[in-house]
């Protein structure tokens, strides 16, 4: 073998250990809160990652993917076994084109702006796009999502422009050092889902919580999530050069 087949085989090895571990924290995170495994999905997040380490965590059954820039999926597409995917990632407008259509949900949707673009493009191509609500639930300035106050009202306004469904809502809390101070944010979260979920606003079919990363995805689960986008935790360290 080559030094590469060696360092690969050893990295294979590596993504399935990582998937049964990630598999039995949430199946455990999800018996502890009432629900069971098949209830919570798990995103492979596949930024960085090259197709052959995607394609080897697909080949185990992590299906359902998640990348973050639009033109580093669509390269890497055409190489994929067969998958979904998500956009989890900022997406700005002058980008909606090229990705609607190309994935099964954008997740990252910020603005009534933005999904009145992203509305404009499905229509032109006959889709109907599923989108979540990104929610800024730490309140802080350095990242995107719809402000904490105003997120009811931006769902509601998203949720009337054509040619797109909402699904619920996503969002990437502050990075805590403890794992209860997590869980409020999280315990946020699952409160705002469930009260915009009970006002069954037309055109919404609210049913996915996403959140939890890596760091944070039992605590997640343990508050409710229903979809936990792990990278780190699957594929090892990021090298972005
Ligand atoms: C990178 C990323 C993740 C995964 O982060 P890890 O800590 O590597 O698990 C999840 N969600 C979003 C939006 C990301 O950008």
């Amino acid at each position: 073998m080559t030094e590469k087949q060696l360092l690969d085989e050893k990295r294979f090895a590596d993504i399935d250990y990582n998937l049964s571990v990630v598999r039995e924290r949430v199946a455990q995170a999800a018996r502890l809160s009432g629900r069971s495994p098949e209830d919570i999905q798990i995103m492979a997040v596949t930024k960085t990652v090259a197709p052959e380490y995607i394609n080897h965590a697909i080949a185990g059954g992590m299906t359902l993917i998640g990348e973050n820039k639009v033109q580093e999926y669509l390269s890497k597409k055409p190489d994929l076994l067969p998958h979904t995917a998500h956009l989890i990632g900022h997406l700005q407008t002058n980008k909606v084109r090229q990705i609607v259509g190309e994935v099964e949900m954008i997740e990252s949707v910020d603005s009534v702006h933005l999904a009145r673009e992203i509305g404009k493009r499905a229509e032109a191509i006959g889709k109907k796009m599923k989108i979540l609500a990104e929610i800024n639930v730490g309140g802080e300035e350095s990242k995107t999502g719809i402000p904490w106050e105003a997120a009811e009202e931006t769902v509601a306004e998203i949720a009337s422009i054509g040619s797109i469904e909402v699904c619920g809502l996503m969002a990437i809390p502050p990075f805590c050092e403890k794992s209860d101070d997590s869980r409020a944010f999280f315990s946020k979260m699952m409160q705002m889902f469930v009260d915009i979920r009970s006002k069954n606003i037309d055109n919404t079919n609210i049913k996915v919580l996403s959140m939890g990363m890596s760091s944070d995805y039992y605590e997640a689960v343990l508050e409710g999530s229903n979809l936990v986008r792990v990278g780190t935790s699957i594929f090892g360290g990021r090298n972005y050069r």
